[in-house]
């Protein structure tokens, strides 16, 4: 065989192997990726499919998150301090105008901390607008309740349907631990008087519990029975890359991550609780649509926050097409619900 010949054969043979491990490297991402979405209960659905599907979709129930900052400390927030930007008011109702516009029935003010820009008025004055002048069927609040007053309740409860606390613990020093909490303010007293405050003011008292490592094992039956909420939503923690988990996240919630079969045995000792709404990672993932600070929607398929551009650039349907939303997982948690006095009162 000439020198020429096996020169030929050597090159075949290493572009042979060079496309065969091309292929085979291919071939194991692409099953690495089917098995990581699998296991974070992510449909693999193909992205850009997705964002066909999105054109469909109406953005009837909206999480605005206008603020990141927040006078709490809570070591699993997944919604944490990264800028101290906020909208002001006349650009923001610009935006939830839109929103309207585009079919928006319900929205969520959430942050940070909601009560604490300018003491509450900034949000008053965007529950106001939302019920009075774009006549949303529901107007609702999650907030950790410390900055909350009777005044503010005064000026604006009128305007809000329902009012949802976070409470993890009845005990302070899980809560101390927690980092939910701020001095020596006593949490659960506060939580109390707003209870007191939501009835004297016909505003719906809701609970938001964060199931972690610190009181997966409370009883809380007794409690919650007491304060008799229209929702207990209990939540599991969950771990988003760059908010609470990874090295450009601000929180490590690592240490209070707890695995499924916990969550599900906090459901199991609290299931004779009527008004408990369980809500796991995989539901919890993609059947949000979240506005940030910008009204960016923020995509979280991949397991972190992706930013589309904001609604106020592109406009609601272009910026829909980026926000990751899962309709079906929206409606499998029971995303659609009596979200309104209105339609709580036909319920009594
Ligand atoms: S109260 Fe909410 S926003 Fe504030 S630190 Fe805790 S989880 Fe984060």
């Amino acid at each position: 065989m000439s020198l020429d010949t096996l020169r030929f054969r050597q090159k075949y043979y290493n572009t042979m192997y060079f496309l065969f491990k091309y292929l085979c490297l291919k071939l194991l991402a692409y099953f690495r990726y089917s098995l990581f979405f699998r296991m974070c209960g992510i449909s693999n659905n193909n992205p850009h499919v997705i964002e066909s599907k999105n054109e469909d979709i109406i953005p009837k129930s909206v999480n605005y998150h206008f603020t990141r900052i927040c006078n709490y400390k809570c070591g699993f927030c997944f919604h944490t301090a990264k800028t101290s930007f906020m909208l002001d008011l006349q650009n923001a109702k610009a935006g939830l105008k839109l929103l309207t516009m585009e079919g928006m029935e319900k929205i969520n003010f959430s942050g940070g901390e909601p009560f604490l820009p300018k003491k509450g008025k900034h949000l008053g004055e965007m529950v106001k607008f939302c019920k009075k002048d774009l006549k949303l069927p529901s107007v609702t609040i999650v907030s950790n309740g410390s900055l909350i007053t009777e005044e503010w309740f005064q000026d604006y409860g009128k305007y809000v349907d329902i009012l949802a606390i976070s409470c993890d613990s009845f005990q302070e020093e899980t809560n101390q631990a927690i980092g939910r909490g701020q001095g020596n303010k006593s949490h659960i007293t506060q939580l109390f008087k707003i209870k007191k405050w939501c009835n004297q003011y016909n505003v719906l008292f809701k609970i938001n519990t964060v199931v972690n490592t610190y009181n997966y094992d409370e009883n809380m039956i007794e409690k919650i029975k007491e304060l008799n909420p229209v929702r207990w939503k209990v939540f599991q923690c969950l771990l988003i890359e760059g908010e609470n988990a990874g090295p450009e996240a601000l929180r490590d919630a690592e240490r209070f991550y707890i695995r499924n079969e916990i969550f599900n045995n906090f459901l199991k000792v609290h299931k004779s609780v009527d008004c408990l709404v369980p809500e796991s990672n995989s539901k919890m993932q993609n059947s949000y649509l979240i506005l940030d600070e910008y009204m960016r929607f923020l995509d979280c398929r991949n397991g972190f926050k992706t930013p589309s551009k904001s609604i106020l650039d592109i406009g609601v349907k272009n910026a829909l097409k980026f926000s990751g939303f899962d309709e079906v997982m929206f409606k499998k948690r029971g995303g659609f619900y009596k979200w309104s006095k209105e339609a709580n009162r036909l319920d009594w």
